[in-house]
């Protein structure tokens, strides 16, 4: 998406724009652009589906991609259209709000007919992880929702992985009764569950984390990683819960994208054969450094990988080294 944010603090306006607003700075951001990114520059490569339009903006998104060495032979640009659009407003107290313009967004039409839904199969049958967030289903269409849990079950029939975040955004979905239906049946092809206790809680009304392990240990999920913010995140694998502390940040600007950060460390070092609870710790330090940027994508000059660290020698071994996602 496009984003729009207000002027970072410390920023001097032109002196000639007398408006009384704050100057904007515009950038590109969005839940699962932002995990591709961070998945990429951890040297695991990386192709990216969406659709998109034919203007500029759609046209920079590419080039962006691109230049974080990002397949983006899988999106179709749709004649006409432009991408989804949001803002970013900070009250008094530091508090950000978010404002979506992306009734029109092109990424609606994936998977549905009129598009290159054959092809896109062909593409994602070859990746070795496939990721998905609850954002892109809820925009999706009911047959192309459909469609896409066909796709996933053959898929991982096959050998296939499926990463899932369910990123539960209720003004997304017609009815929460229609978002708990969806989510679920996606969570039945997930293999490594990348969940939010926050979004656990605005879904299912889970009052402790345990509930929300028990609940979707039940969906068969092998991986189960449950996010707190700075409280220990929670794994359950294997029939084994363990606590992994989140290290404390002291220079927390913004939150935005901390749960992609987190996503991106953690597959980026599994993907590349560190352990679950060595990934968490990837994790931690992606999120970390992204929580003490405004913004959701920190320049590449500025950021440093941190699934390194979680991989032993053994786990970048050269089998595991072209692993694609
Ligand atoms: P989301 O962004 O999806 O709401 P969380 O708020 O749970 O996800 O945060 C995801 C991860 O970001 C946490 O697991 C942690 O690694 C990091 N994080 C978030 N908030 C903080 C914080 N205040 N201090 C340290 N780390 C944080």
């Amino acid at each position: 998406m496009v984003e729009l944010a207000p002027q970072a603090a410390g920023h001097t306006p032109d002196p000639s724009v007398r408006t009384g607003k704050p100057l904007l700075r515009q950038s590109f951001a969005g839940d699962t652009f932002n995990t591709a990114v961070y998945i990429a520059r951890s040297g695991v490569e990386v192709s990216y589906l969406t659709l998109l339009g034919d203007d500029p903006y759609s046209e920079e998104i590419l080039t962006l991609l691109h230049s974080e060495r990002i397949d983006v032979s899988a999106i179709e640009q749709l004649p006409g259209r432009c991408p989804g659009l949001y803002m970013i407003q900070n009250s008094a107290d530091g508090e950000r709000y978010f404002t979506y313009w992306r009734g029109e967004s092109p990424a609606r039409a994936l998977l549905t007919p009129g598009t290159q839904c054959q092809l896109v199969k062909s593409h994602l049958q070859k990746m070795d992880c496939i990721y998905l967030s609850g954002i892109s289903i809820a925009i999706m269409q009911r047959d192309a929702r459909a469609a896409l849990l066909e796709f996933l079950r053959e898929y991982r029939q096959a050998g296939g992985r499926v990463a899932f975040d369910s990123n539960y955004r209720p003004r997304l979905w017609e009815s929460p009764d229609t978002a708990r239906r969806v989510v679920l049946d996606f969570l039945q092809q997930t293999d490594i569950a990348l969940l939010t206790f926050e979004d656990e809680q605005a879904l299912w009304g889970d009052k402790r984390p345990l509930q929300s392990l028990k609940r979707n240990s039940r969906a068969g999920i092998s991986e189960l990683v449950l996010k707190r913010g700075a409280e220990p995140v929670l794994l359950q694998q294997g029939g084994a819960l363990t606590a992994v502390e989140v290290p404390p940040v002291s220079n927390v600007v913004d939150t935005t994208g901390a749960g992609d950060a987190f996503n991106a460390g953690y597959l980026g070092a599994r993907l590349q054969g560190a352990s679950a609870h060595d990934s968490i710790a990837a994790g931690n330090r992606c999120a970390a450094q992204v929580i003490g940027y405004r913004g959701a994508i920190i320049p590449r000059d500025q950021y440093n990988d941190c699934t390194r660290e979680s991989l032993s020698p053994v786990g970048i071994a050269a089998d595991t080294a072209d692993t694609r996602v």
